[in-house]
């Protein structure tokens, strides 16, 4: 049996090797090297995590639904608002949906750069 491939945990980097490097000599990060079974693993978690809040986004944009749908007669009775927030649930709960499945099946770069991107972004306009 082939000993171990070690991946690098940087997602922008995921520099493979066959022994943990304690500094990675792709993009200099320390301690990131871990087993690609464990890298499976984790992504498996990681995953599961974000496709359970999609499903709860899209439980409660469903619950929202129903509830806005009986507070009005008419659905054209809806709000800008009511339309905005549940299109928004929706909109957030099927991009977790999406990127959690893309994730556990090894992909998800885009969806944790995205996730990045607006976290960093958030924070400059705070
Ligand atoms: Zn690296």
């Amino acid at each position: 049996m082939a000993a171990e491939d070690y991946v690098c945990l940087n997602i922008e980097c995921r520099y493979h090797s066959s022994q943990p490097f304690s500094v990675c000599p792709q993009c200099g990060h320390h301690n990131t090297f871990v087993t690609q079974s464990n890298m499976r693993v984790r992504g498996c978690i990681g995953g599961a995590l974000f496709l359970a809040i999609g499903c709860f986004l899209l439980l409660i944009a469903v619950f929202m639904s129903v509830l806005v749908a009986s507070q009005h007669t008419s659905l054209t009775q809806l709000t800008d608002k009511d339309v905005t927030a549940l299109l928004l649930l929706y909109g957030l709960g099927a991009v977790f949906l999406i990127g959690g499945i893309s994730i556990m099946t090894g992909g998800g770069r885009w969806f944790i750069r995205s996730i990045i991107a607006f976290a960093t972004r958030g924070r400059r306009y705070k």
